[in-house]
């Protein structure tokens, strides 16, 4: 089974609870407005991988994460790939996180869904809604959002502890990417 996927980051600590490998899947029809990753809309961007090839990835960092998240682009519009990922990380006693901009209450009744959350700690529903942003709880920029929460590994407490941030790289070639949630154009505009 292949998946196709944007980026990935192998440890990042601002994508939800802790270290975590972190995976933009390609691919999204809902083009929210104002979203920050609209370059992820393209169903036929970014990179093929096959499954077993990221799942091996993922191994490689498995002593050095607490888990993995999924974000996007949509990570539901191919959500056979991220069930069998997220099924074989569980049992390395990986935590899984989910986005999706798909609403838990249109979702609960399909039945693929209902495969995926059995290996989901936490999921996180809502587009992006930019007359509703709020940086004010983690890892999400608008107040529709919510989290759900499937297994005890984590609970509602976590929305207090963490705070959103975000993460600046600078590679070898001096390209700047950004990561996290909070005002992106507030961070470029203090690099300057
Ligand atoms: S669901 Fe996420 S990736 Fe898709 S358009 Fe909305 S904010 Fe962007």
């Amino acid at each position: 089974m292949d998946i196709r996927i944007n980026s990935y980051i192998p440890i990042t600590t601002v994508e939800g609870p802790g270290k975590r490998f972190s995976i933009w899947v390609q691919g999204c029809s809902l083009h929210c407005k104002g979203c920050a990753n609209s370059a992820m809309w393209n169903k036929d961007g970014g990179t093929i991988y096959k499954v077993e090839e990221l799942i091996d990835l993922i191994t490689s960092y498995k002593d050095k994460i607490e888990g993995i998240t999924f974000l996007g682009g949509e990570p539901l519009e191919q959500i056979e790939a991220v069930t069998e990922i997220s099924k074989t990380v569980q049992t390395f006693g990986l935590s899984v996180l989910v986005f999706t901009g798909y609403e838990y209450s249109a979702l609960k009744n399909r039945q693929d869904f209902q495969e995926l959350i059995r290996y989901v700690d936490i999921l996180i529903d809502g587009r992006y809604e930019e007359d509703k942003q709020d940086f004010s709880r983690p890892w999400i920029g608008s107040s529709n959002q919510n989290y759900y929460f499937f297994t005890d590994r984590y609970d509602e407490s976590i929305i207090s502890k963490y705070k959103n941030k975000i993460e600046v790289r600078i590679d070898k070639n001096n390209k700047i990417s950004l990561n996290g949630m909070g005002n992106f154009k507030e961070v470029l505009k203090t690099m300057r």
